[in-house]
């Protein structure tokens, strides 16, 4: 039987919600720290266990199918693979920073300096767009060390809080990306192959989508029915029930999570009364 191959980190900031976002999408299969591979017991697919950096490179070469990595990952390792889906976790951006002290006005700091990066290839090609001409010094870890020990006059590295950053003396003066984890696929995976994948993308879809979508229930005058439809028009349209105190009516819909607030600030003016906010678990588009 034809598997589908999925990379995922075997330990790391992106481990525990992949592992999470697969199990929504219903595979059960088994993880733990010392596997390096995993059968889904109830659909076709194999987990393979892998450092994160290893990921583009095993995709490219048909070891895994697809993966799940951090956008950075794959847009430094530069390899012949597909982004396929934003997964929206993992959402971080690497940036330039340089020591608290410095009055930094303009990517101008940057020329002929050294920056420490574990990025080489992103942080050169923004100094190209930048027109600056710095040396870039790779090293693998504790990037933000650099500066204090004179290593370097700037970084470039993964920030979410920006708090350790501060917290080794540095500030943020440039954002070079903005990341979050993708679904990545090999080119040319075979029918076979591309249909588990498709079925797979159609399930990350419906578990996305519940996560940006809120299922509201609300009470409501019957003159305010028609201008509250506009404000959560849902699926199709709201489900209007009749309550039992004449002249009012609940409200069923799903509203999207962008401006939800003020969603529920419109319906509050519009006399909208017990409203009511309930997560959903999978919404089929
Ligand atoms: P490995 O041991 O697999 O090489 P690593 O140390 O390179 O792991 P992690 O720190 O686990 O990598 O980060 C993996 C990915 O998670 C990063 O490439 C980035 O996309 C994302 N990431 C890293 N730090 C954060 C953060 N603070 N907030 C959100 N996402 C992050
Ligand atoms: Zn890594």
């Amino acid at each position: 039987m034809t598997k589908l191959k999925i990379a995922v980190q075997k330990s790391g900031r992106l481990q525990e919600k992949t592992v999470a976002l697969l199990k929504e999408c219903g595979l059960s299969f088994n993880n733990g720290p010392n596997r390096l591979k995993a059968d889904a017991h109830n659909f076709p697919a194999e987990i393979l266990y892998l450092r994160d950096d290893d990921i583009p490179q095993y995709v490219q070469d048909g070891v895994a199918d697809v993966g799940i990595v951090g956008e950075n990952v794959f847009v430094e390792k530069r390899k012949d693979i597909d982004l396929i889906e934003r997964l929206d976790f993992a959402k971080c951006r690497l940036s330039i920073a340089v020591a608290k002290s410095i009055d930094y006005e303009s990517t101008d700091f940057l020329q002929g300096r050294k920056i420490a990066t574990s990025y080489p290839v992103i942080v050169q090609k923004f100094l190209d767009d930048n027109g600056v001409s710095a040396e870039i010094h790779e090293i693998s870890g504790s990037v933000e060390i650099a500066p204090g020990i004179g290593l370097a006059d700037a970084i470039c590295d993964i920030v979410s809080t920006g708090s350790t950053l501060l917290g080794n003396g540095l500030k943020e003066v440039e954002t070079v990306m903005k990341s979050e984890a993708i679904l990545v696929s090999g080119k040319n995976l075979g029918s076979d192959k591309q249909q588990i994948l498709d079925q797979l993308i159609f399930r990350i879809k419906s578990v996305k989508a519940a996560k940006n979508n809120k299922y509201l229930l609300l009470n409501a005058p019957n003159e305010s029915i028609e201008t509250i439809t506009k404000v959560m028009p849902g699926m199709k349209s709201p489900t209007v029930t009749p309550l039992q105190e004449p002249g009012w009516s609940s409200l069923h819909s799903v509203v999207n999570e962008d401006d939800f607030w003020n969603k529920i600030d419109q319906l509050k003016s519009l006399g909208a009364q017990g409203i009511l906010v309930v997560p959903i678990e999978k919404m089929i588009l």
